[in-house]
């Protein structure tokens, strides 16, 4: 038809451009629209539900629903526990599932096998989904909590601590806050040492519902310090408040002492560690007393360099590793005063070795301290090892009626043990 038409030669040159930048255009706007993106966007993968839930202290569910026009082939879950680290640990989970359009999975983490995790813990979480048809979505990231939703938790904050309970009234926690704060002051004055961080102390009314809060519970435990969550637990009824205040402040004061010397390279030696909390509590109880004054009577003292291990589990030497523990700390705060103290601790947070911290502040080794501690113990009672020798079967006779009256009293109290292990 354009054949039979006369047209000049110029014109029919302007008409054949035209038609080609139609063309050309018509080809662009074809191209944009048949583009990869465009085309996958057309062939969906949705999220339509992720939820978690926490079944405190055994486990955490998580569940995930998705859809797509393809087959589903991969679903991941990431996880990270938020705790203090060094470097930030994901873990990824594989879930196993037939391949569909439309899926439903579901994972649950067994606290069991990651060692349990401390009431209050956050876990962070995340999905990726990947389709057949290269099709990939990632979750936003979510957050769980681990809540012991078996109670009715309320709450009180002061400074850098919240402190959990459900039984007792508002004045029962708040008793124990104001302990807690008072430690915190006497601390930081003795010791310069002082929280870098918030702490929840989680009050349960009783060691057996602190027990049904843990994974492995112990007979023994009264309380315990998650030093890198930043947590305590402890099972205190208002019936028992002079024993939970003693029971706040050591354990809390295991996480003062962590926050201060915490570092990728080294611990601290446990004397330095139990005896900090043990001089927080203030004078020493009689029972430890007894241990002590036993120990020094019959010349089995442990030495400093042995307390740098973990205590024994044995009752005997378990008190007496705490006594001197608290004996060994205060012979440092009350001979060389807060600031060595200080730079003790801060030295210890760079890394030291036991002896290398010990030298640098002080100028004496373990063994060095081991002398001067003992020393101490001799000018401060002098009148005693004098008597005690005179007589070893007094001594005997004294020691088995210490050692009885300290069984006598660990009875009493029940909760004897209750610092053991930490
Ligand atoms: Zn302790």
């Amino acid at each position: 038809m354009v054949s039979s038409m006369p047209i000049s030669g110029l014109k029919w040159v302007n008409r054949v451009i035209k038609q080609i930048r139609a063309l050309a255009l018509a080809v662009f706007l074809l191209l944009v629209v048949l583009s990869p993106a465009q085309l996958q966007a057309q062939s969906e993968l949705v999220i339509i539900e992720s939820s978690a839930s926490a079944q405190f202290p055994t486990s955490i569910g998580f569940s995930l629903a998705a859809e797509s026009d393809d087959d589903i082939i991969d679903i991941r879950l990431h996880y990270t526990v938020e705790r203090e680290a060094f470097a930030e640990v994901t873990s990824e989970v594989y879930i196993e599932f037939d391949p569909g359009t439309s899926v439903d999975v579901s994972w649950s983490l067994d606290l069991r096998r990651v060692g349990g995790l401390p009431l209050g813990t956050v876990v962070d979480y995340w999905w990726t989904v990947a389709d057949a048809g290269g099709n990939q979505v990632a979750t936003a990231p979510a957050q769980i909590r681990l809540d012991d939703n078996r109670y009715d938790w309320r709450s009180i904050t002061e400074g850098d601590v919240i402190i959990y309970w459900y039984e007792g009234d508002e004045s029962f926690a708040q008793e124990l806050m104001t302990t807690a704060q008072a430690a915190l002051e006497r601390l930081a004055e003795d010791t310069g040492a002082h929280l870098k961080e918030a702490v929840g102390l989680y009050i349960y009314a009783s060691i057996q519902d602190l027990q049904g809060s843990m994974i492995f519970p112990q007979e023994w435990t009264g309380g315990v310090a998650f030093t890198r969550y930043g947590t305590i637990a402890i099972g205190v009824a208002p019936s028992n408040l002079e024993w939970g205040k003693r029971a706040v402040i050591h354990e809390l004061t295991h996480l003062v002492t962590h926050q201060m010397t915490f570092n990728p390279y080294g611990g601290l030696p446990t004397w330095l560690n139990e005896g900090l909390s043990m001089h927080a509590e203030g004078e020493l109880e009689v029972i430890y007393q007894v241990y002590l004054i036993q120990a020094i009577a019959q010349g089995s003292l442990i030495s400093v360099r042995s307390l740098a291990s973990p205590f024994s589990a044995f009752p005997e030497q378990s008190y007496l590793s705490y006594a001197q523990s608290y004996s060994i700390v205060e012979f440092l705060i009350d001979e060389y005063g807060q600031e060595s103290m200080l730079e003790l601790l801060n030295t210890f947070q760079q890394g030291s070795s036991y002896d290398g911290a010990l030298l640098k502040v002080y100028g004496f080794d373990m063994d060095g301290l081991n002398a001067r501690w003992r020393d101490s113990l001799a000018t401060a009672a002098p009148a005693e090892p004098i008597e005690w020798q005179m007589s070893p079967a007094l001594i005997g006779l004294l020691a088995a009626m210490a050692t009885l009256l300290a069984l006598g009293l660990a009875i009493l109290a029940e909760d004897w043990a209750w610092r053991r292990g930490r």
